[in-house]
């Protein structure tokens, strides 16, 4: 299987995953359905299904319009929310795309819908996939609008934490510097943070993504996947995984780049004689 990364709107990735032998095509996340089509198009594939990680327009806004554009297309996610939604899916329940094999992994938090899937083709050498939409980022996670820190840490640790370490990770989303850089003041004394914070740079400047990372890498700099270690411990002050968890986001969701240099406060050039008429009256 081929996985194409469609970077669209600000920061947005929206996925094709190709079935080589049928030309089959299943889309994650389809939010741009020109940019879409097009790559449909010179790739020669036919668009069978979206699976939808959840119901945010950044990620499911060109539901309908596909929907419309191609018949017989399947939308799949676990929240009604969805548009054009036509399979619902549950927890650990299996698609199959020709050799292409999916696994639904129920995350709520992000939203209380959040669906990631892992994908992987029998018999195929190559490291199976993780669409883990704003659930797991590159370097960071997404924030809890519609759920609870102990519902992320199932999340993170005993549903997407548990798929083989080899696992390519393609998030939702480019905010891999800015998740490193807070990663980095979480952890300043983590080199595997330093290093990959460079790497992503790099990449930026040259405007290239910086997906798939491999959940094995994520271990090791993503702080929201390391809240069992010392360092993480010490700058939130708590014990507990959980706990841990929660102020880490709180911390994160606060945390603000510093602004470049920000301007003095403008003086107010301020001529109390031009007043002075209203000032005598009172
Ligand atoms: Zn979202």
């Amino acid at each position: 299987m081929k996985v194409k990364v469609i970077s669209v709107l600000e920061d947005n990735y929206m996925y094709l995953v190709i079935e080589e032998s049928t030309r089959d095509a299943i889309a994650v996340d389809a939010a741009v359905p020109k940019r879409l089509l097009e790559i449909i198009r010179k790739e020669d594939v036919v668009l069978r299904a979206i699976l939808t990680t959840h119901h945010h327009w950044d990620h499911a806004r060109g539901n309908e319009e596909l929907a419309r554009l191609c018949p017989g297309l399947r939308v799949y996610g676990a929240d009604e929310r969805i548009g054009a939604l036509t399979h619902k899916v549950t927890h650990e329940q299996e698609l199959t795309f020709g050799a292409i094999r999916v696994r639904c992994l129920f995350t709520p938090c992000h939203t209380s819908g959040h669906m990631c899937y892992f994908m992987w083709e029998d018999g195929s050498p190559d490291a199976p996939a993780l669409f883990s939409g704003d659930t797991l980022f590159v370097g960071g996670c997404g924030k809890f609008f519609e759920g609870t820190a102990e519902q992320m840490y199932t999340n993170l640790t005993q549903i997407l934490g548990a798929l083989p370490k080899e696992t390519k990770v393609f998030c939702g989303h480019e905010y891999t510097v800015r998740n490193l850089k807070f990663a980095l003041k979480v952890e300043p004394e983590n080199e595997i943070v330093k290093k990959k914070l460079a790497w992503a740079k790099q990449r930026d400047d040259e405007d290239l993504p910086t997906v798939p990372s491999t959940l094995q890498e994520e271990f090791l700099y993503n702080p929201f996947l390391r809240v069992t270690e010392e360092p993480l411990q010490k700058f939130t002050g708590k014990t507990d995984p959980v706990e841990v968890l929660r102020t880490l986001r709180t911390e994160k969701d606060n945390f603000k780049k510093p602004k470049e240099r920000p301007n003095p406060p403008a003086m107010l050039a301020f001529d109390w004689g031009l007043f002075s008429p209203f000032l005598e009256k009172k």
